[in-house]
């Protein structure tokens, strides 16, 4: 490109635009040529693809074609927000003068034109560009070196569509899962963060669009210059303590509004700290296994959110799904929460009241955004109208409520009197029906502003008294052929015949009638008060539009001087849709309020999967509610000593080992984000961090190995669980061959029980494992129930003490359709596996088939330590007799004697 701008030959439109895209690099430039948005070069390349549009091509530049692509103006959003989706930016660059006023410049002048906003994933406001249902967050970044390896970051996370701003801070390692709670559209950061090889995977693996800045942005001083202008404060003091990073973060994020808006001030509410301890972690790979607001293959529907979300409004669904993307770790906040879930479970009448209310009340924080940015049309200020007037009515039901609990009675305190007046006057101003766009006009109610009837009545009467014009000047001059008549060059003009003009050009009627025509046979004149009419039906148009608009401004200043209630408000709304929805999911499918304190219970009764259990519902199939206890001992917890309990979870496939360990998890995040839970009974105690796993899931599209992934994530776990923490493991050590997962499963679980002691989850097919429970005191085993029915094997997905007797690998198998042949081969083969084993629990080392594994005998008990225990037992070692498991419990006794 550069090179093409050196071209003598570019026409003076192609230097142009090829100075406009030098100065906008890394975005697609929507270049205006009449009604169209044009792309040039490789933009055109791009948005073709991307967009499905004909590539074209426009001339030549350095005497190659110039490909090329347009959308028109009028659709320009739709094309807009497909690029939005795909991640790209783009520079919307706008004629910026009347195309005559170039010609008079020179006919080789071209029209100016400027770049007039820049349109990113994380600066948008249109209604049409942002999902309802979702937060739309731009997140900005900065960081400081905490120590010799660790940066601590500052996080800026701005929703531009509704105001919202929170400021944290948080060490290297946490980072990844605190973007992926935030899951941002956008993330920007200094150029020298965005080339930290370390963060490579954490910019690869988002689905966010991130663009490094230039340098410099994210000076403190300057940062902190920019945020006080912003809320045009003489000092940050009000606003709470916040950290040089958070500020600098802060200044990043204000200073890329800024340039996206071009000019436009964004109204944001003040920054709020957001603490950092105060969120259940919960990183990447266990938001994505636990499918917890959408689904492995990427969709809403069939996630935890789609199940649970009961919401009637949009805001209403955004805050939901933050909650569930951020539970809560704090108890006070969370027990209020549930009282309000409580309340309206037994309200029933009110809930369903309110939310008849909340359900017309329109998305009031995007509305005021919108007017805010000054990108607001008339449909704007009726959702205001309309928000408030639903806010009101909820206020009033809730004041006949009685005794209301912490959350809802803050609910109606904030919506009580929010908009007092302001209702009023946009229901007296605003006509029923509303454009789009202001430009059209016609939006303000008759009666509502006398200047602007009389313009209307002005120019709807303007027919009429043009007709009564020509019938006064024809009965003046007899003539009765006289019309007045209109045309572009002339305006309005009063025609005669030849003939008749001629009088007209004579006293007296001269001083009336002035000529401006002659036609073949007709003469054309005009006069002082057919001119003043004109002006004054030509003035009409323009005055009505133009005192729509100043109404609208007025109306918009009114709006924005109650901003910060009308927000507080439409959050209140939010979290009551949140409360009623909860509740109503809670009386529908008979879901409990669960139990919460700091100790490390976790007792849950008669539970259930919410979103296995809904399709087994679609299906007309029963759910079978299991129980599950992984509480820490009364004893170890008056001793100051409590930890949680493991549990071994064995079964053939199918039997339902990964449903049961992901309900006790999801259980956790439903009620650490305030929502009632899927069981008969609940008591658990906080959980700091979750983590969940699935082993052997192919991640080749990335290049990882399977099991290379598998031990960097477990490499997670071990070293960031701590003894609040919930661990959730399927199927670990499943990636390599049978052996060496064995034993790192094995090591793990002993790790998880010795060093993090926290309430866990395991299931696998190592069926070595579960001897572990003799060894291990908070370690027990459960298995799936199966029985057998006619040689089928009859699954009753019923979650029992013990481990599987049996894999039931080739009754799975068969049930999978294997041809009979092979099936009835395995069976010899495994037979004679189970013999060659001679009994001692040995297996061949065949590759991983622990499917077709028989049940070695349970591991010995260790042997009470002898005088000379040591030499005793060193003595009784075959060492080429031993299995693996074998010689690592003899390590173990070894290890004991010692
Ligand atoms: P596994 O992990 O043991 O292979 P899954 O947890 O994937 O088994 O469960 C397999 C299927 O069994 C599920 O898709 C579901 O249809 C059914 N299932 C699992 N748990 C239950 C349950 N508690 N009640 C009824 N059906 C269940």
């Amino acid at each position: 490109r550069r090179a093409a701008a050196a071209e003598p030959a570019a026409s003076p439109m192609m230097a142009q635009y090829i100075e406009i895209k030098a100065a906008n690099p890394g975005l697609l430039l929507f270049y205006r040529m009449g009604d169209f948005y044009e792309l040039f070069f490789e933009d055109a390349e791009v948005a073709s693809r991307a967009l499905g549009i004909v590539l074209t091509k426009r001339g030549k530049h350095g005497g190659a074609d110039i490909p090329m692509c347009g959308v028109p103006v009028e659709r320009a959003d739709d094309y807009l927000q497909r690029l939005i989706a795909l991640g790209h930016r783009v520079a919307v660059c706008e004629q910026t003068e009347d195309p005559a006023e170039a010609r008079k410049r020179g006919s080789k002048s071209v029209v100016r034109r400027e770049v007039v906003r820049l349109v990113t994933p994380g600066t948008i406001t249109e209604e049409r560009l942002l999902d309802p249902a979702r937060a739309n967050l731009l997140l900005a970044l900065a960081r400081r070196r905490a120590s010799e390896s660790g940066w601590t970051y500052g996080l800026a996370a701005v929703d531009i569509s509704t105001g919202r701003f929170t400021l944290s801070e948080i060490d290297g390692q946490g980072l990844p899962a605190e973007i992926a709670r935030l899951e941002p559209r956008e993330i920007v950061m200094a150029e020298a963060i965005h080339a930290d090889p370390d963060l490579a995977r954490l910019w690869r693996d988002t689905s966010a669009a991130v663009t490094p800045l230039g340098r410099g942005e994210a000076d403190p001083a300057s940062a902190e210059r920019a945020l006080k202008e912003q809320f045009g404060v003489a000092t940050l003091d009000g606003f709470g303590a916040f950290s040089r990073t958070e500020i600098a973060a802060a200044g990043t994020v204000l200073h890329y509004i800024a340039r996206t808006q071009l000019g436009a001030r964004v109204p944001l509410s003040p920054p709020a700290r957001q603490g950092a301890g105060g969120s259940l972690l919960i990183d990447a790979a266990t938001r994505t296994n636990l499918e917890l607001t959408r689904t492995l293959s990427g969709e809403r529907a069939g996630s935890l959110l789609a199940a649970i979300d009961r919401t009637v409004g949009a805001a209403g669904a955004r805050l939901l799904a933050e909650r569930l993307a951020g539970p809560s770790t704090d108890l006070a906040l969370i027990r209020r929460r549930h009282d309000a879930v409580a309340f309206l479970v037994a309200e029933g009448a009110l809930r369903a009241e309110l939310r008849a209310d909340l359900a017309r009340a329109p998305d009031m924080a995007r509305a005021l955004s919108r007017i805010g940015v000054g990108r607001a049309g008339p449909r704007d200020l009726a959702a205001l109208r309309d928000g408030l007037d639903a806010a009101r009515s909820i206020a009033t039901r809730l004041a006949g409520a009685g005794a209301l609990p912490g959350e809802i009675g803050k609910a109606a305190r904030l919506l009580a009197t929010v908009g007092d007046g302001l209702v009023e006057t946009l229901a007296a101003a605003l006509a029923d029906e509303l454009p789009l766009v202001r430009r059209d006009g016609n939006f303000v109610r008759e009666g509502y502003r006398a200047e602007l009837d009389e313009a209307r009545a002005l120019q709807s009467d303007s027919r009429r008294f043009v007709a009564g014009l020509q019938t006064r000047y024809a009965a003046e001059t007899g003539c009765r052929s006289l019309r007045i008549k209109h045309n572009n060059l002339l305006g309005f003009y009063i025609e005669v015949p030849q003939a008749v003009g001629e009088t007209l050009l004579k006293d007296p009627w001269r001083e009336t009638f002035v000529h401006r025509q002659t036609m073949v046979d007709a003469m054309r004149f005009t006069s002082v008060e057919l001119g003043e009419l004109e002006s004054r039906i030509a003035n009409a148009a323009g005055r009505a539009l133009a005192l729509e608009l100043e109404i609208f401004e007025a109306l918009a200043a009114a709006v924005m001087d109650q901003a910060a209630a009308i927000n507080a408000a439409a959050t209140a709304l939010a979290a009551l849709d949140v409360a009623a929805s909860h509740a109503e999911l809670a009386v529908e499918l008979d879901w409990t309020r669960p139990v919460l304190d700091e100790s490390l219970t976790f007792r849950v009764e008669g539970a259930r999967h919410p979103v296995v259990e809904a399709a087994l519902r679609q299906a007309g199939e029963p759910f079978i509610a299991n129980s599950c206890d992984l509480s820490g001992s009364e004893n170890e917890a008056r001793s100051g000593r409590e930890a949680g309990q493991i549990l071994i979870v064995t079964g053939p496939n199918m039997g339902g080992k990964s449903t049961f360990l992901r309900q006790n998890a999801l259980i956790a995040v439903l009620a650490q984000m305030g929502a009632f839970v899927p069981a008969r009974s609940a008591h658990l105690g906080l959980v700091d961090r979750l983590f969940s796993r699935v082993g052997a899931a192919d991640d080749l599209a990335r290049g990882h190995s399977t099991f290379m992934v598998e031990m960097v994530e477990t490499a997670a776990i071990l070293n960031q669980a701590t003894r609040r923490s919930l661990v959730v493991l399927d199927e670990i050590g499943r990636g390599t061959a049978t052996f060496d997962g064995l034993s790192i499963a094995w090591a793990c679980l002993e790790h998880l029980h010795e060093v993090t002691g926290c309430r866990a989850l395991f299931a696998t097919h190592f069926h070595e494992l579960t001897g572990l429970a003799r060894r291990l005191e908070r370690l027990s085993n459960a298995t799936l129930k199966v029985t057998e029915w006619k040689g089928d094997v009859v699954f009753l997905h019923e979650v029992v003490p013990g481990a599987a007797d049996r894999s039931y690998g080739l009754q799975v198998a068969r049930l999978a359709g294997l041809p009979a042949s092979v099936i009835a081969r395995a069976k010899v083969i495994l037979a004679d596996l189970e013999k060659g084993d001679g009994g001692r629990g040995r297996r061949a080392p065949v590759a991983e088939l622990p499917l077709f594994a028989a049940l070695p005998p349970a591991p010995e008990p260790p042997p009470a330590p002898k005088p000379d225990a040591l030499r005793d037992l060193l003595g009784g070692l075959d060492p080429d007799g031993l299995t693996p498991r074998e010689a690592l419990d003899a390590l173990y006794r070894l290890k004991a004697a010692r």
